[in-house]
């Protein structure tokens, strides 16, 4: 299972996010704390971010292990960004390993990362996938339905593969749309902006846990939780 996160507030660099915290998601790629399935993130990692006067993410994708792609730890202090989304994978038995496959996938306009796992045979048939892993699948599927349905398409889903977990995180670079559904999710609420991530990056206390089953929406004003058993907001 993967690790995601995302920042949606003050600009700070990528490596802030990714790199420097003492749980980042570096450290998690092979010392996770609260990963149910798997043990190690070693397939591949990704980080997408939107900056100012560009509509459309920057996006750095990798086939490798975080820690095995040392001339990005030079360039993350330099990146610089209100509005992250980052990955590291634990690929699903079966999934192609490639660049393609792994999180953030995007539309040109979000950017979204998937931590779970679900039949391919159940989503109905998209296009424009990046790869055929179940997670760009759903991602093109989320895109298509587009991501302000995220809730509906989650129970949909959900419903049709009842042993899908879907935890899943966008961004369009003013807000940030997750979903618990399986998988852990933890949320940080700062003056400076809010995170998101599957564990903390650190042992802050004011984090606090998604219970599962919920909707999370991040704008400037603050951060909001649906449960999922219910009909989403739309
Ligand atoms: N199923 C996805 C993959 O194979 C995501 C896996 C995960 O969350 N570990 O990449």
């Amino acid at each position: 299972m993967c690790r995601h996160l995302a920042w949606l507030g003050r600009t700070r660099s990528v490596a802030s996010l990714v790199l420097e915290p003492p749980s980042s998601l570096l450290v998690q790629s092979w010392a996770p704390r609260r990963q149910r399935y798997g043990t190690v993130n070693a397939d591949g990692w990704g980080v997408g971010f939107f900056v100012p006067g560009r509509s459309r993410p920057a996006r750095w994708r990798s086939a490798r292990p975080l820690w095995g792609d040392p001339s990005f730890a030079s360039v993350a202090p330099v990146l610089h960004s209100g509005c992250v989304v980052a990955a590291v994978r634990s690929a699903t038995v079966g999934m192609p390993l490639e660049e393609s496959a792994v999180a953030p996938f995007t539309d040109g306009h979000w950017l979204l990362s998937h931590n779970g796992r679900v039949d391919r045979a159940v989503l109905p048939p998209v296009r424009d996938a990046e790869s055929t892993v179940d997670s760009a699948l759903l991602a093109a599927l989320v895109f298509a339905r587009g991501p302000d349905a995220l809730g509906d398409t989650v129970r949909e889903v959900g419903a049709a593969d009842p042993a899908a977990r879907l935890n899943l995180l966008a961004a369009d670079g003013a807000r940030l749309l997750a979903t618990t559904w399986g998988d852990t999710l933890s949320a940080l609420v700062t003056d400076e902006g809010t995170a998101l991530a599957s564990e903390p990056w650190d042992d802050d206390p004011a984090w606090t846990d998604v219970p599962d089953r919920s909707l999370v929406e991040v704008t400037p004003d603050g951060l909001t939780v649906t449960p999922l058993d219910r009909p989403a907001r739309r």
